[in-house]
């Protein structure tokens, strides 16, 4: 199955991509056509020759929608009197015979030939056969059904609260990723570092996965593929909406991230305590109550969700990541339980509301996964 989705992006990636036309122009155009994003990851549109409106052909079960609720019905014998090809009226339409069992076919609109659409599964193939490649900036001119809107609201998400955003994060396979036969080590102590392990698990945290190379390397930052495009896509989809998206965080090693960890369990130590704790005071639970502040921000190595290549941590511009959940920025891509982030694959890692899941709510961090898994 999945080769098979795969050569079918192969395939479209070597169709012609639509140039950018106007609005209505570009629609009329593409009447009755099944599109097919190459920029993500092949997801198919079917533009409705009647509304002239796009619909999302996610999932097998999908397609199957469509036939039902768009399709056109026609008599047996008007059907049988085409010869195999349909009239140039019905060019992109789906044709239902309602009197043969509600046997469904598609009109390529070019060609006019009938394509039969038997169980979901087929249909759902065959209609992505049918597909022509365009573009995520040309398919902007395309309103989605039923939404008044050029972005996909005719997706079905599945909702989650804020803990399952977080529990779904920590049960998720990440692909490209692999756990270490050993533990990074935190200190030179075995010990201290068991205990920094207990208290970062009582904390809610869970061990990541890392990230298998290659990533994208790009401006000071590294991600893994799908999530360096859908990042890409999320940013441009901002802007779009008035909004100006900063990359502040993307892929940190286990390495980094202990760096990051330590210098802050020295600094705050220094700050409060007036000094650094021994490997052994932390192994006998004499530093816990500061290990404990300082991963209410920052996570130990091992557990933080960027180095699975896959988190980012994104700010408004002009502000701090940290601000991020007060900006305009974060209502457009948290409103609807998070409708903007999922489109592009991503979840919210701590949103706002979630306790004791490692750090406190961090609203600046997303992590991509692939959509298939929440779309409904
Ligand atoms: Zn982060």
């Amino acid at each position: 199955m999945r080769k098979l989705v795969v050569s079918l992006f192969v395939l479209a990636l070597a169709v012609t991509v639509v140039p950018a036309e106007a609005a209505t122009e570009i629609s009329e155009r593409l009447s009755g056509r099944i599109l097919l994003q190459v920029q993500e990851n092949g997801e198919a549109w079917y533009v409705h020759p009647g509304d002239m409106q796009r619909y999302y052909m996610g999932r097998p079960h999908d397609a199957f929608n469509l036939m039902q609720n768009l399709a056109l019905g026609v008599s047996n014998t008007d059907f049988d009197s085409w010869n195999g090809q349909a009239p140039v009226r019905l060019a992109g339409w789906i044709v239902l015979l309602p009197h043969r069992d509600g046997r469904a076919y598609y009109v390529n609109p070019i060609s006019l030939s009938l394509h039969y659409l038997g169980r979901p599964l087929d249909a759902w193939l065959l209609m992505r056969s049918q597909g022509l490649g365009i573009t995520n900036s040309d398919l902007r001119f395309i309103a989605v059904a039923g939404t008044g809107s050029n972005i996909g609201g005719s997706i079905n998400f599945r909702e989650f609260s804020s803990t399952e955003f977080s529990n779904f994060l920590n049960t998720y396979s990440f692909a490209n990723t692999f756990f270490a036969s050993t533990r990074i080590t935190i200190t030179e102590n075995e010990s201290a570092d068991a205990r920094i392990r207990t208290i970062a698990a009582s904390e809610g945290y869970v061990r990541q996965p890392i990230a298998e190379p290659p990533l994208v390397h790009f401006s000071d930052h590294h991600l893994q593929k799908n999530a360096y495009n859908a990042w890409q896509n999320l940013k441009l989809d901002a802007a779009r909406a008035g909004f100006d998206l900063r990359l502040v965080s993307s892929y940190r090693s286990p390495e980094e991230q202990r760096n990051m960890f330590m210098e802050r369990f020295i600094e705050y130590s220094k700050a409060v305590h007036g000094r650094i704790f021994t490997d052994e005071e932390i192994a006998t639970g004499e530093a816990d109550t500061a290990l404990r502040v300082v991963m209410r921000t920052t996570a130990p190595p091992g557990y933080s969700r960027h180095q699975t290549g896959y988190a980012i941590d994104i700010a408004a511009s002009g502000s701090a990541s940290t601000n991020f959940g007060q900006s305009a920025a974060y209502q457009w891509l948290s409103a609807n339980n998070f409708f903007e982030a999922k489109l592009h694959g991503f979840l919210p890692s701590y949103p706002l509301g979630a306790d004791n899941l490692g750090p406190k709510p961090e609203p600046w961090e997303y992590v991509w996964v692939d959509r298939i898994h929440f779309t409904e």
